[in-house]
This record gives C-alpha cells, structure tokens and sequence, in this order.
C-alpha cells in the first residue's frame, strides 16, 4: 500500500485527504483548458458606459509587490455591472481595502467575512450608491491561500488568495481578457509576462476562455529556477535536487499527451505548445496540483511516491486539458474528476503497468464507501468528488471492459453543454438507457 498512500499525499485524489483526516479542505478547481490558439485580433466596441483609456480589458489591474515585507499593493479597476446601485466582488481576507471610487469619485463601502469554495475566507467588498462605470478598489496587504507566497527565489499569486477581485458580474459588453502590469519584479522572470524595462514592469494577460479567468502571476528569481523543456512542453522546478525527476515527469507527460491525442481523444486533438508545467515542491505540506491553461503546478513532489505520480498523477493533470467544463464549485464537478482520473487510469493500462491500476483501484474503493453521494442536496461540492465516479466507472469496465470506458470519457469531452443531464441523456442515446440508468441511480448512493 505505500505507493498508494503515496498518491494519496501528492494530493491529486484529494477527496481522500478529507477521509485521512490529512487535510480539511480540497482546494482543486483543477479547471483547465488548453491554451487557446492567438485569436485574429477583433475590433471592440467599448460600450459607451465603459472608459478604459485601454478599452479592450474588462478589467485593468496595476500589482506592485514588495518581496522584502512579502506584501502586495494593487489598484483594480472594474468594468462593473451594478445593480440597485451596489455592486460586491471578493478579495483575500489578509488585504485591507484603502480606496474605492467611480467615475465621479470616492465611494462608500462595507466589508464582511465569507468563505468560498477552494479559497477560504475572503472579504466581501460592497459598494454603495453607485452607477455603471469603472469602479477602481485599491487595497494592500499580505496574500494567504494555497500555492501562493512571496519567497526571494519565487512569487506566486493566483486564484486561491483571491488578490485580484473576484466573483463581480462584469458590465454588458466588457472585453474577454484581464491585463495586470507588475512592478517589484524587475528582477525576475514573470511566467507568460512581457517586460518593459523602461518602465521595468510586467504586463500579464488573463487567458481567454480559462474559466476562472484566473490572474495567475508565477515569477522566478533568475539563477533560482531549473527549467526542461521538450517539444513545447516546460517543466520548471526550484529544488536541484529533482533533476531526475524533472526528466521523468516530462517523459511521462509528453507520453501521456500522446495516449490522449493519437489513441483515448484523436477526435479532440489538442497542441501542447507552449505549455508550462511548474514543481513547487519546495512548499512542504502543500499536497496537491492544478491545471490551468496551458498551465500545470505541483506542490509537495518532495514526499511523494514518485513513479506512482509520474504515471498517473501527472496524467491526471494532463486528461483535465479534455476532461473540463463542468461546475468545479458544485457535485457537477464529479465529471471532470471522473473523467480525468479514468483518463489516467486507461493511460495505465496502455503503458501495461496493471499493477499501478490495481492499486489505486483498490484505493479508490477502499475510500469511496466513506463518501456521500456525488449530488447532494444543496448542489455543493462534495466529499469524495474525485472518488466516487470513479468507483461508478469502474463497475461499468468491470462488466464492459475499457471500451466503454473510452466511450464515456468521448461522450464528455464532445459534449457542447458540460453538466450531468446532458451527459446520462447522451449516454442513453449513445450506449443504452441500462448504463444511463446506472449512472443516474449511482449519483444517489
Ligand atoms: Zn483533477
């Protein structure tokens, strides 16, 4: 059972962490797609209520860190949608909030703590007596969230702190991406970040079409970072010591991309240019990884079984460039999750390492009966989200062998609307009412 409590510490089945009683929370939006090609640039039509100076942002946001006191100032300026004249968005709990004004000046606001899913407490910022427009919070403070410091070697700010605003309706109209300029890091390296050395600041684009449009800032200090790269494909670590198995995760990655573009989704073929994987292993206790696109970051590689994550647990962050869509933040998210895992778990199979399958299968059901159904009643996330469609898959392959599978997993991925009714009605139209009703009974159970 070693490697299998091995995975279960590299965090990619992280419903089982809450079982263990290894973590309390499961902080896996997990939610990625692959980069999206560069778009013809369209004309945009600012509505007349919206002024940027640089209209095509729907939100413009200048970031300064302070390495030294680990600390960060930032001025956002939203393209809000208000309604009954207030408008609320979410920062991390630790930032404290120094100014917001419209258009036609200073606003009043009120803040009040509230946890959200994956990220914990945050503050809810509501402003009053205010119109469409631009609204501009700044606010300064430390970050706090999974997979976010302010280390001398390296800076990550992401979604899980919440240090840009979140959770706001943007104003009708408002353009597709975010732009961050960033200054503090003149003397790092920002991951996907262009450098103006006149004004020695970053510029960062949000990535279109990544559903939690996340703000995901990675810098490294030059000379602190090793970096592999092969066939468009990026792996950055911090500790030297995992030369070796820098290398052996690249392998398995650009094999397993292979598995999912030539043999499990050639129908869905995806490019992996310019896709950058980052270890952040040097972050002990921190036991799990996310995708985003064209993104993948580990954590906690250090006390990890390490063949067992090269061969399914790095795959399992790969599969999610297909296996995606769904709602990460509701029971809906069992779609993603299923699919990713069964996509790692056929990879298993195509490599002929049944031992490895058998394993975590056994792990997976070992685990699964601690578990509540995957819809629950209030349509949160549940326990087990990662656990439990997988046990349910995995009665079907018993009896139908991987073919049924690989078909479950199509289904998915070509599905235009990403939620569960649509996936059991065209299962039923596909495969059979009998493996619809299966799957529609198994949410209950
Ligand atoms: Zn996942």
């Amino acid at each position: 059972m070693k490697t299998v409590v091995a995975l279960i510490l590299c965090g990619i089945v992280l419903a089982t962490l809450a079982a263990c009683g290894a973590s309390s929370d499961a902080p896996s939006p997990d939610v990625p797609v692959f980069e999206s090609p560069p778009q013809p640039s369209e004309p945009v039509t600012a509505p007349s209520d919206i002024a940027f100076s640089d209209a095509d942002m729907k939100m413009s946001i200048e970031l300064e860190v302070d390495v030294d006191k680990k600390q960060i100032t930032v001025s956002a300026s939203m393209a809000a949608k208000v309604e009954n004249n207030e408008f609320s968005f979410y920062i991390g709990s630790s930032l404290t909030v120094d100014e917001i004004s419209g258009e036609g000046g200073s606003l009043e606001w009120q803040t009040e703590i509230e946890s959200l899913e994956f990220r914990g407490p945050m503050r809810k910022v509501t402003v009053t007596a205010v119109t469409d427009g631009i609204i501009t919070a700044k606010y300064h403070g430390s970050v706090s969230g999974a997979f976010n410091f302010i280390d001398p070697e390296a800076v990550a700010l992401s979604f899980y702190s919440s240090w840009y605003p979140q959770g706001f309706p943007y104003a009708d109209g408002a353009a597709d991406q975010i732009r961050v300029t960033i200054t503090g890091l003149s003397e790092y390296t920002v991951l996907r970040g262009e450098y103006d050395g006149g004004d020695k600041a970053w510029t960062y684009h949000s990535v279109k079409d990544d559903p939690t449009e996340d703000c995901n800032i990675i810098a490294f200090k030059p000379g602190s970072v090793f970096t592999v790269s092969r066939d468009g494909v990026s792996l950055h670590y911090l500790d030297e010591a995992e030369a070796g198995l820098a290398e052996n995760i690249l392998d398995y990655s650009l094999d397993a991309l292979a598995y999912y573009n030539e043999v499990l989704y050639p129908d869905h073929k995806k490019e992996a240019g310019n896709l950058n994987i980052v270890s952040f292993s040097y972050l002990k206790g921190v036991e799990w990884a996310y995708s985003r696109a064209g993104l993948i970051v580990y954590g906690g590689l250090s006390d990890i079984d390490e063949d067992i994550f090269m061969k399914e647990g790095a795959p399992h962050e790969l599969a999610h460039f297909w296996a995606n869509g769904a709602d990460t933040s509701s029971w809906e998210d069992w779609l993603n999750e299923t699919c990713a895992n069964w996509s790692a778990l056929l990879y298993l199979l195509h490599i002929g390492d049944q031992d490895a399958f058998d394993q975590l299968i056994e792990m997976y059901l070992e685990y699964s009966v601690n578990f509540p159904p995957i819809k629950t009643v209030d349509g949160g996330r549940p326990n087990g989200v990662h656990n439990k469609g997988t046990v349910l898959f995995y009665e079907l392959y018993k009896e139908h062998g991987g073919e049924m599978i690989e078909k479950l997993l199509n289904i998915f991925v070509s599905l235009p609307e990403k939620n569960t009714e649509s996936f059991i009605n065209e299962v039923s139209s596909q495969i059979g009412n009998e493996t619809a009703d299966f799957l529609q009974a198994g949410l209950l159970t």
